[in-house]
């Protein structure tokens, strides 16, 4: 469908979502009928609830994928990204009722919500780009003996593991790829925001994808059911995003059965600003990497290390934006910070503030959380933060910007990279010459180099350290979910 015959974006509404279990092209409650109620963490009213799979349930969908993964493997290529191309048309057509769904079950500003539904939306276009270019490659041994032909080949059934922070566009970060190299997939999403993924999985069958090849299990039994999914030999790959620390155990358990893995962990992103940097443009890209999202990213500028010099016209701009931000609840149009995704991190981010406070930091705006219905925290500016505070050391994951001055180019270096995360590092100088020496001195996987956002399906989005292994988005992103096959030959 050309993008101008686009069909105007169609509402969406909540309670006709289908809540059960989606597996081999079929809706099914879970065994013994439990369900998980979800909420608007903005009004913290019911949206319902959803099955509770057990692991039964799972490895009824691991067996679903399994049956579905040779007929999709010979798949014809072309076939298979006219399908994504037909998915992304469809997310856009539908655009502003996933805006708003997103927007009621994770909290987050519409503007955000409908940023996100754009960019989830383009993994599909860009992998349907993709499927249609697995490349392989043909040398000559150097001995001469024979020749070296190289095939890509899926991995096999994936299950695929997201977080409720990003609920459209984790999905078709990793189902995009997953199909367009011909794998099968079981997708998990949080329970926090599972009705996104249960949207998407009718917009997939819409598209066209056969039974079996994308299947959708909630459970409130994580641990479990993955578990068990991970012990079937039918299962080839995981691909995990969200924390660091259940990324470590399910590597753990990944190992038992040697699963490939690709992760996409936790940040603790520091934001330098030189003393030479365009300070308004600084501030500009500081409200994107530490506000889009109300602060709730991986991506999320944690730590802002900022030249002596600049530092006190820094921290007032700063406050002074951050502070007329519009707290409120997330789908009214005039929103521009959310509320947190639910009460523990709406407690975490309350910790984090009183202890940097309780060390010697200065508030210049916010610093306390609002007295209404939701779990509403307002933009915060800490000036003075302490070493020591906790929340320079782990990710604060709320709308808290700490602040650190520094003196020397050295010791803006060594104070961003002492951390176990590598995700990504912000740079702010007009010196080219300084910005790109500092960049392959960072420990990240990404580096925003006078700029406040780096996602991009055509870039290679990922962690170095404890942030992840592998890539997302990118030619990387589709030969994560590919083995090379190597055959030695002559002819
Ligand atoms: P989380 O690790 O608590 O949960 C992520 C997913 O794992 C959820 O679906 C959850 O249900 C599931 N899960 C939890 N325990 C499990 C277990 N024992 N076995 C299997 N699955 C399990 O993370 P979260 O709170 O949902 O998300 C926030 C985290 O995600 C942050 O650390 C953030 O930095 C990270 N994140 C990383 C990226 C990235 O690309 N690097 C992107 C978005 C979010």
């Amino acid at each position: 469908m050309p993008e101008s015959t686009v069909l105007p974006s169609a509402a969406i509404d909540p309670a006709a979502i289908p809540r059960g279990l989606f597996i081999g092209g079929v809706w099914r409650e879970a065994t013994g009928g439990k369900t998980i109620p979800v909420s608007d963490p903005s009004t913290e009213e019911s949206l319902g609830k959803i099955a509770d799979a057990t692991v039964e349930d799972g490895l009824a969908a691991v067996a679903a994928a399994s049956e579905a993964a040779a007929d999709w493997a010979k798949t014809a290529p072309r076939k298979r990204a006219d399908i994504l191309m037909k998915a992304f048309h469809l997310m856009l057509a539908k655009a502003d009722g996933l805006a708003e769904l997103i927007s009621r079950e994770n909290g987050k500003a519409l503007a955000d919500a409908k940023g996100e539904v754009n960019y989830a939306a383009e993994f599909f276009r860009w992998y349907a780009e993709e499927a249609v270019r697995m490349i392989g490659d043909i040398s000559m041994a150097p001995g001469g003996a024979n020749r070296i032909v190289v095939q890509y080949q899926p991995v096999g059934v994936s299950v695929l593991i997201t977080p409720w922070n990003f609920p459209a566009a984790m999905a078709t970060r990793k189902i995009g790829p997953a199909l367009a190299a011909g794998c099968t997939c079981i997708l998990k999403p949080a329970t926090e925001t599972p009705l996104t993924a249960l949207a998407m999985a009718e917009i997939l069958a819409e598209a066209g994808v056969p039974k079996g090849v994308v299947n959708v299990v909630t459970t409130s039994k994580p641990g479990p059911v993955i578990g068990a999914m991970l012990r079937d030999r039918r299962v080839r790959k995981l691909s995990f995003t969200g924390s660091t620390e259940v990324g470590r155990r399910l590597l753990a358990e990944a190992s038992q059965s040697v699963v490939n893995c690709s992760m996409e962990l936790g940040g603790n992103a520091p934001f330098v600003v030189f003393e030479d940097a365009d300070i308004d443009a600084a501030v500009d890209g500081a409200m994107i990497a530490k506000m889009r999202n109300g602060g709730e990213a991986c991506t999320a500028a944690n730590r802002f290390y900022v030249h002596e010099a600049v530092y006190r016209e820094f921290a007032a701009k700063l406050a002074a934006r951050m502070g007329a931000m519009r707290v409120d609840d997330g789908r009214l149009p005039t929103t521009a910070c959310g509320p947190l995704v639910n009460r523990a991190s709406l407690e975490k981010v309350i910790g984090f503030v009183d202890d940097a406070v309780k060390r010697g930091a200065n508030v210049l705006t916010g610093g306390k959380a609002l007295d209404r219905r939701g779990f509403f925290y307002p933009p915060t500016v800490l000036t003075d933060v302490a070493k020591d505070s906790a929340l320079l050391h782990d990710e604060i994951f709320g709308p808290v910007a700490a602040l650190v001055a520094f003196k020397t180019e050295d010791e803006a270096v060594a104070m961003a990279n002492d951390t176990e995360y590598g995700l990504v590092s912000y740079v702010y100088t007009k010196d080219l010459a300084r910005g790109l020496r500092v960049a392959e001195r960072l420990e990240a996987g990404m580096i925003a180099l006078n700029r406040g956002l780096v996602s991009d399906p055509a870039a290679p989005f990922g962690g170095v350290k404890q942030s992840g292994l592998g890539r997302e988005g990118a030619h990387h992103g589709l030969l994560e979910f590919a083995e090379a096959k190597y055959i030695a030959t002559n002819w």
